[in-house]
């Protein structure tokens, strides 16, 4: 694992901290050994692990200069991106999310094994966390909803002037039409497009950068029963 990790983020052009390593062999071995007996991820083995988790996740630091910035990770299930990415950029201040309660208990246990400072982990909605509004500089997600469901989720807790970056497959084009309405409304400007390949993988991953230039209406985010039934 050290080796394809060493090996993907130069090539990547993500530099690698010290202990950072060693600090993912051990998320890795915790990781593999819950995995066992509660559901927290498809992606196994050290190969995938190291490559579709770790390499994938730590990708967005090409773009994304976390260090000395409050950050969040929405759905973040096991950890991904936001503990890789606290791993990596160990001057983050991180908040972890998730709405079940065993994953952030993980989560938790992770932290706690590997010694981090600076991360709260919380279990709850997005859409409920009415004390964290405009509160992050960065706020990413990966594999939870589609753009325009996502974009009402996760903008409401970026700063103005904050960045909210979103994981996707290799085309979200027909994603980033049909969210083009949510970016506005709720305060979002500029998007940018970053593509990645995942090293040592077929995979061609997006990053999709939204800045956020005016705060998010009082009226958004919904509930996420009216999100979903009407999305922006
Ligand atoms: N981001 C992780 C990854 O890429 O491996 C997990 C992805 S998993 C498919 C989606 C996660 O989002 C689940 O852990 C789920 O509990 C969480 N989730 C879904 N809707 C959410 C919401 N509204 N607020 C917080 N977490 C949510």
């Amino acid at each position: 694992m050290e080796e394809i990790l060493r090996a993907g983020f130069a090539a990547l052009g993500v530099p690698v901290p010290p202990d950072a390593l060693e600090k993912l062999r051990a998320y890795y071995t915790l990781l593999d050994e819950k995995n066992r007996v509660m559901n927290l991820t498809a992606i196994t083995g050290e190969e995938d692990t190291a490559r579709l988790h770790f390499l994938d996740c730590g990708a967005l630091l090409r773009w994304l200069n976390l260090e000395g910035k409050t950050a969040a990770d929405i759905g973040t299930g096991a950890g991904f991106p936001g503990l890789v990415l606290k791993i990596l950029s160990p001057g983050t201040d991180m908040t972890l999310l998730d709405s079940l309660q065993k994953r952030v208990g993980f989560l938790q246990e992770v932290c706690d094994a590997l010694s981090l400072t600076g991360v709260t982990c919380i279990a709850g909605r997005a859409e409920e966390q009415t004390a964290l509004r405009e509160t992050f500089d960065v706020v990413t997600s990966r594999a939870v909803a589609r753009l325009s469901t996502l974009c009402e989720l996760c903008l409401p807790l970026v700063k103005v002037g904050g960045t909210f970056a979103a994981m996707k497959g290799p085309d979200p084009k027909e994603e980033l039409l049909e969210a083009k309405n949510a970016v506005a409304r709720l305060g979002g400007g500029e998007v940018r497009v970053e593509k990645y390949a995942v090293p040592g993988t077929d995979a061609v991953h997006s990053l999709v950068l939204v800045k956020k230039l005016r705060p998010t209406p009082a009226a958004y985010p919904r509930r996420f029963a009216v999100i979903k039934k009407n999305p922006l």
